[in-house]
């Protein structure tokens, strides 16, 4: 039987692609705000619980549940906040910035219902400074939400208030994390912060703070209109509801595809992606961005849950699988990841800033035939030191989550293919002349 996807967020974007950033045709043929309108006739604890009790958890990468999260600010203390992350950086992962730019008017209920639930009045929609067309389109959203009473004061007559600001970043990596964001959008470097405290107790200008990626809050008008139970019915555990999982890499058709938690590896890449191009076999897959361990062809049964993946050693993160054919140097690709990290790193903490720079080092003398036969064990051993035990979840030495994102891949190099890169480094130290020795 063919392979669908179940689509719930991506439903109207898909089915009007013409116009379906306009606020006309989101209004005419999506309800837009009937769930706000919905939300606003209920108390505030009611939309957390029922956001609770759907099960949905956070689809920018940590997977924490979402109406818990709103749940940890603490009662009587104002202003709060609400920040949109929509700096979607990690890469091969492209959800976001397809919401972003076809159906921004469900991001804008979303954040409206949000804010309405934790009585925030001022909300933050921080974009990737390299959206152009999304950041466009998001404010003109933005400016006709206000000018129909979506937003602004007394929304339908509430007595609710929001202002909504679009914030543009300029283009880094860990800005995307969340207390980065936060920096960034106070106006300094988008530097993380040691937690705690957690932004949820201080976070934008030392307020509570709710951080909530752009996929996470366009569900929440769909759990409104449909109520928690039935979002809860969907998914597998705890894992409940769809994610929409960008395909990329050696694929026949790359591409967002939204679909039931608890759909196999295999449904998603060979049902729905079409498989492996060219009739070439995998050789392995990476689940959740760059950031996660990988995968081998052997898993591809595995269902996509967010706990099972832990138990695989890997995450489902960002929701970004990236596929690998069988004429990849997986040792190439785990130095292009670490470059792109060092290249990231932020600089605050010391074992990110100089371990990612040394593993960067390492794997290219791997790459290009000048290693040393035990290489990857020094990687090993001094990643250690920023991703103590090596395993998924990660315990850290670092502030943020990109220290360990920096040993991922040479992890996985290890689990999979570290007999034959020992052997190959090995080769590769025979076949050089050994270095004269020059007497003084
Ligand atoms: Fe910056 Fe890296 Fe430390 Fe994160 S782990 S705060 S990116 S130096």
């Amino acid at each position: 039987m063919a392979v669908e996807e179940t689509r719930i967020v991506t439903k109207f974007l898909r089915s009007r692609e013409k116009d379906s950033w306009t606020f006309e045709a989101a209004r005419k043929h999506n309800k837009a705000y009937s769930a706000l309108e919905k939300a606003l006739g209920m108390e505030p604890a009611t939309i957390v619980e029922e956001v609770q009790t759907s099960g949905l958890r956070g689809r920018g990468g940590a997977g924490f549940g979402a109406g818990q999260k709103w749940s940890f600010l603490p009662k009587d203390v104002f202003p709060r906040y609400l920040a949109v992350n929509a700096d979607e950086g990690e890469p091969s992962t492209f959800k976001d910035h397809m919401l972003l730019e076809r159906d921004p008017h469900q991001i804008i209920e979303g954040v409206a219902i949000t804010a309405f639930a934790i009585q925030a009045h001022v909300a933050f929609i921080y974009i990737r400074g390299e959206f152009a067309l999304g950041a466009e389109r998001v404010q003109q959203a933005v400016d006709d939400a206000y000018a129909n009473g979506f937003l602004g004061k007394n929304i339908l007559g509430s007595g609710f208030d929001l202002d909504v600001i679009v914030h543009r970043g300029a283009g880094c990596y860990i800005a995307g994390d969340e207390t980065g964001l936060l920096s960034s959008l106070e106006g300094e470097r988008a530097m993380p912060r040691i937690k705690p405290p957690f932004p949820a107790a201080q976070g934008l200008y030392a307020a509570p703070t709710v951080v909530n990626n752009v996929e996470t809050l366009s569900t929440v008008p769909h759990i409104i209109r449909r109520g928690a139970k039935w979002y809860a019915g969907l998914g597998v555990n705890k894992s409940t509801g769809t994610r929409i999982f960008s395909v990329s890499g050696m694929v026949e058709r790359p591409g967002n595809y939204e679909v039931e938690l608890g759909t196999s590896f295999r449904d998603l890449i060979e049902g729905l992606a079409g498989g492996v191009r060219d009739g070439k076999a995998m050789k392995f897959f990476i689940p959740g961005g760059a950031s996660a361990p990988w995968l081998m062809p052997e898993h591809l049964d595995e269902p996509l849950d967010m706990d099972r993946a832990g138990e695989l050693k890997t995450m489902l993160g960002s929701g970004a699988i990236m596929v690998f054919d069988e004429t990849v140097d997986p040792l190439l690709i785990s130095w292009r990841l670490a470059k792109f990290f060092a290249h990231e790193s932020c600089g605050k903490c010391t074992p990110c800033r100089e371990g990612s720079g040394w593993i960067d080092k390492v794997l290219y003398r791997m790459v290009h035939g000048l290693g040393r036969p035990d290489d990857l064990d020094l990687l090993l051993d001094f990643g250690s030191s920023i991703v103590p035990g090596l395993n998924a979840p990660f315990a850290q030495t670092t502030i943020c989550a990109l220290g360990p994102s920096t040993m991922s891949h040479v992890v996985s190099l290890d689990r999979y293919f570290g007999a034959e890169i020992r052997e190959r480094l090995k080769r590769d130290f025979a076949k050089r002349a050994p270095l004269e020795v020059v007497s003084a």
